[in-house]
């Protein structure tokens, strides 16, 4: 035990010596930078004395103590992690220069790290010939993929099913369009929309934000094209996984993921799965024609170029060229392959998504709410009144009992699903309110793989104290 508490410290200090030594390149680099020109006096208005720096910096340490622990597998709750310290010190080496990549004048170095990204991720895709770029974020990614839609049939309307991420129908408020909710797992009644001729895109979610879940875009796909739908896949979440896809075992069902490249538009977002600080989504349209959507006469910018500027071809103007720098670092580390890099993190955030799963199956305690597709769990535990109403009751209860808990909390998530849902898979529940309140977990670094079982069987003893 003693020898065991060592090694710990020992890594964690070798951990921190490697980090401070990468942002410890990236100022040297700076240095570097600056000395290139003759040497300037900092002007005094923005002088700033080291103990007033300290002091402010020591005041903002503490209140960012009032957070949960990202970092940590105990943290299995939302869909957040911290960046990879590859992507932090690349960040902070070009934050330095803050470059813009609104335009080529902005950040020419950055604007092609940004091409190069975007490029690899459209292969990973399967896309040839593209027109795509960075985004602040999956929200304003999946906007400018629907107004594309709507430029491309202005009076036609934007579907999207039930799970669809939240803000579909917000945007298409925004861009004025008309907008309607189709269950895309029944076939039929999707013809029988598709034939009336009133939709023009479909969004379909390759990772649902709630269950993970993958909508069935391969049997889409064939009744889109039939009847001449567009079709943009919302990947933010599940996008990364494509490389899972096209492994002899697939350890994810790889249909949906292998029709990716035949859909109009793909939004994926970096700052998920893809070891990103917030900041960083991307759009792509397998049509390079659609950057024409895009076209404006800025007058402040472009003097120095006659090349396509990314700012020409998004809807947000400024951009950090600093995001752009720390995801070229990132995937040059971890390179978007299956036996290596980005590829073996996500098997082994799959892997405890299943694993889990699989114990979920023999508890006596707990219940699965649906099988997941991807890496996030969706659990609720039993009760002796089996209602939508205990089980609720009992979400709650154990959420704050594992949040509360002075040694090893676990920071799980609520989630609010339809109990028609439950009651479809257990005949026995009884659906006495619309909603039941359910746990999730976002189980999304790598470490949770070797940390799932101990979630579980916390969890599971929290539930046992409850029911
Ligand atoms: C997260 C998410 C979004 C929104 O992305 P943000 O980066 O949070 O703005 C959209 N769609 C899906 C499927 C998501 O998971």
């Amino acid at each position: 035990m003693f020898l065991l508490y060592w090694v710990t410290k020992l890594l964690i200090i070798m951990t921190e010596i490697e980090f401070r030594n990468l942002i410890d390149s990236s100022i040297s680099s700076q240095q570097r930078f600056r000395n290139r020109w003759e040497s300037m006096d900092e002007d005094d208005t923005v002088s700033l004395s080291a103990e007033r720096s300290a002091s402010i910096l020591t005041e903002l340490s503490e209140r960012l103590d009032d957070n949960y622990p990202f970092f940590h597998p105990r943290y299995a709750g939302q869909m957040i992690k911290p960046p990879h310290p590859i992507a932090i010190a690349a960040y902070v080496m070009a934050m330095q220069i803050n470059p813009n990549n609104h335009a080529l004048d902005g950040g020419p170095a950055t604007a092609k790290l940004e091409l190069e990204v975007v490029g690899e991720i459209a292969k990973m895709f399967g896309y040839g010939e593209h027109v795509g770029h960075l985004t602040s974020s999956g929200t304003i990614a999946n906007l400018e993929a629907l107004w594309v839609a709507r430029s491309i049939h202005p009076d036609k309307a934007i579907a999207y099913s039930p799970n669809a991420h939240y803000t579909h129908r917000r945007m298409c408020e925004v861009i004025k369009a008309r907008s309607i909710e189709i269950d895309l797992t029944n076939l039929e009644t999707l013809e029988s929309e598709f034939k009336k001729g009133t939709i023009g895109t479909i969004v379909v979610t390759i990772g649902t934000t709630g269950t993970g879940s993958v909508e069935p875009l391969h049997d889409i796909l064939p009744l889109a094209k039939k009847y001449g739908v567009r079709i943009h896949a919302d990947c933010a979440y599940g996008g990364f996984f494509t490389i899972l896809a096209r492994i002899p075992d697939p350890i994810i069902a790889p249909e949906p993921f292998l029709s990716l490249h035949e859909c109009d538009s793909i939004v994926i977002d970096p700052h998920k799965h893809g070891l990103q600080p917030y900041g960083c989504g991307c759009v792509l349209f397998k049509d390079a024609g659609a950057g024409k959507y895009y076209k404006h006469d800025s007058p402040y910018t472009y003097f120095t170029s006659k090349e396509l500027h990314l700012g020409e071809i998004s809807l947000e103007c400024s951009r950090a060229g600093a995001s752009a720098a720390a995801l070229w670092a990132t995937l040059k580390a971890f390179p978007l392959r299956a036996d290596e890099g980005l590829g073996t993190i996500l098997r082994k955030t799959r892997n405890a998504a299943v694993v889990w799963s699989e114990l979920i199956s023999t508890s006596k305690v707990l219940n699965e709410y649906c099988k997941p597709d991807l890496d996030i769990v969706i659990y609720f535990p039993a009760t002796h009144d089996f209602s939508a109403s205990s089980v609720s009751a009992a979400t709650e209860k154990l959420f704050t009992a594992a949040m509360k808990r002075s040694e090893s909390p676990l920071y799980l998530a609520a989630f609010s699903v339809p109990s028609s849902a439950i009651a479809k898979n257990f005949p026995s529940f009884k659906a006495d309110a619309p909603i039941t309140k359910v746990l999730r977990s976002v189980l999304m670094k790598p470490e949770h793989d070797r940390f799932v079982t101990t979630i579980f069987k916390e969890v599971s003893a929290l539930s046992e104290g409850i029911h």
